[in-house]
């Protein structure tokens, strides 16, 4: 069985959002505190989409050059990325990383050629509004309140016209459902968390909140691709290009003081009901099992099914 969780170093040395969005499982919850991982599961393809987008804006946005915007310097950036994560993508079958990566390279590119384009568009827009101040902002060890946090900002801008400060966090899905992801963003727990962060870290106030939602293309490669990866590239692209307001969806939310009170009252009420079963053992993390196929199946779900005979079936990050 597991180890019980150093309570102390837990608290002094923070705990990440996706760490506590496993809470809805308690069990889960404790797997991942303890650094447990299924050696079976690791990354799923979606996230694998949505992490290369992440890196590749990383990157690219703040130090953009006009001749590196080709297949080529893409495709490089993303082996580098394969290469510091092998251990997590060994899982999934190298055919299927190379065409998610495809996908991630397509939809980057036509990303870039709006974002830097002269001529309006929804991205072009948002560049020329906003000075971009700092890219993949991490504020480690941060306290917010009573608690301590790993926060990761994906960008930190600051507006021309107000000089407001704004946070931009990107969503890589493959579904969007636009409507109901807004009224989601006014109580996002992750985004206030990050605002609450970065007030805390530079006493500066955050005047709102950008989630630019992009989706991932169901387009998948076919034999019009002539197994040529540069052709699969290109046609993947050309949607894109042709039908950018599905592509790309940038949502935005004001921040009141009413928010901000809202949600640190809810976040220490979840942080206190956290550390409390903490301290009662490992019996106090119950299992939910409305969660273990939803949104997909749960990386743990031979080790439950194996009545938690980790060390079989769980190895330590
Ligand atoms: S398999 Fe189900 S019960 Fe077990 S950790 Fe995952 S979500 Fe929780």
């Amino acid at each position: 069985m597991i180890n019980d969780v150093d309570l102390k170093k837990l608290k002094s040395i923070g705990i990440s959002h996706s760490r506590k969005a496993t809470w809805s499982c308690r069990k889960k919850f404790w797997y991942t505190i303890n650094n447990w991982y299924n050696p079976s599961s690791s990354v799923t393809r979606n996230a694998y989409f949505g992490n290369l987008v992440h890196h590749l804006a990383e990157l690219v946005l703040p130090n953009y050059k006009a001749e590196n915007h080709n297949i080529t310097f893409y495709h490089h950036l993303c082996r580098e990325y394969d290469d510091r994560n092998a251990k997590d993508l060994t899982s999934v079958d190298p055919n299927d990383l190379e065409k998610d990566k495809g996908l991630a390279i397509s939809v980057f590119m036509v990303f870039v050629e709006m974002y830097f384009s002269e001529n309006e568009n929804v991205l072009s827009k948002l560049k020329k509004s906003y000075r971009l101040l700092k890219s993949e902002l991490y504020l480690k060890r941060q306290k917010v309140g009573k608690h301590v946090y790993n926060i990761k900002i994906d960008q930190v801008l600051q507006k021309y016209d107000d000089k407001k400060i704004y946070l931009l966090d990107f969503k890589c899905k493959s579904q969007i459902d636009e409507y109901n992801l807004l009224k989601l963003l006014s109580f996002e727990q992750q985004l206030f968390l990050y605002a609450k962060g970065f007030e805390a870290r530079y006493q500066k106030k955050v005047a709102g909140i950008y989630q630019l939602l992009i989706r991932k293309p169901d387009l998948r490669m076919c034999k019009k691709d002539n197994n040529d990866f540069a052709t699969f590239i290109k046609r993947v692209a050309k949607d894109v290009e042709e039908k950018p307001d599905h592509y790309f969806k940038p949502l935005f939310v004001f921040i009141s003081d009413k928010m901000m009170e809202t949600f640190t009252q809810e976040e220490n009420a979840l942080m206190n009901e956290i550390y409390t079963a903490i301290e009662q053992g490992e019996s106090a993390f119950y299992k939910n099992t409305q969660m273990c196929l939803k949104p997909f199946t749960c990386d743990f779900i031979d080790a439950c099914a194996n009545g938690g005979d980790t060390g079989l079936l769980l190895k330590h990050f």
